[in-house]
């Protein structure tokens, strides 16, 4: 991957700098409040958008064939839950086994899978992430309360314009009851970075 193929341009689009100027002009003239921007920026980083990846986990947990597709060619398996990048970013989906663990990173920016989870974190896109994620993938899980045994292979992928990578994490044990629509609502959008496992069910739900 060279510089000139990772175009950091192509994220902060035109329609991101129109939504960037009216934010501005909505604030000056006092008729939105900047935090509850935040609050709505918060909610699709962490709710509406990673929804959309955590109904992909869920139909490859319960259909092996969609698995299938999605492992080979994952755009067109996303597609077919409705869901597409507008830039035409190659997608490709790693998954997570007893003996691998996948985890994403975008060395030199903060490109990131958004059409299936929505805006990426702040830490994601921090220095500090970036760089260690690829120098010590294990000790950045275990800062981040993720412990993988020391026979668990950890594959770091990292993202450009071109390719966005989403982990298929494990369906974790005691969920063999539960529907399509239950799995995806235990599917973090930290498990689908590689940054967290899908918890157990914990039997507290109904
Ligand atoms: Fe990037």
């Amino acid at each position: 991957m060279s510089d000139d193929q990772h175009d950091h341009q192509v994220v902060p689009s035109d329609p991101a700098l129109r939504t960037k100027a009216l934010e501005s002009l909505l604030v000056e003239k006092g008729l939105v409040d900047p935090a509850a921007l935040d609050a709505i920026v918060d909610t699709y980083e962490n709710k509406i958008g990673p929804r959309n990846g955590a109904r992909v986990v869920a139909r490859a947990w319960v259909d092996p064939d969609y698995k299938e597709r999605l492992l080979r060619d994952a755009g067109p398996a996303i597609a077919e839950l409705g869901y597409s990048g507008a830039q035409g970013e190659h997608m490709v989906v790693v998954e997570n086994t007893g003996k691998v663990h996948n985890l994403v990173v975008c060395t030199l920016c903060s490109c990131y899978p958004w059409a299936v989870l929505g805006l990426p974190p702040v830490w994601y896109k921090s220095a500090p992430y970036r760089s260690r994620a690829v120098i010590d993938p294990r000790g950045v899980l275990h800062e981040l309360g993720t412990e993988l045994g020391e026979d668990v292979e950890i594959r770091v992928w990292d993202s450009t314009a071109e390719i966005r990578y989403l982990v298929l994490p494990e369906r974790p044990s005691g969920t063999g009851n539960m529907t399509e629509e239950e799995l995806a609502a235990l599917v973090t959008r930290d498990s689908m970075i590689g940054v967290a496992k899908v918890a157990a069910f914990d039997g507290t739900k109904a």
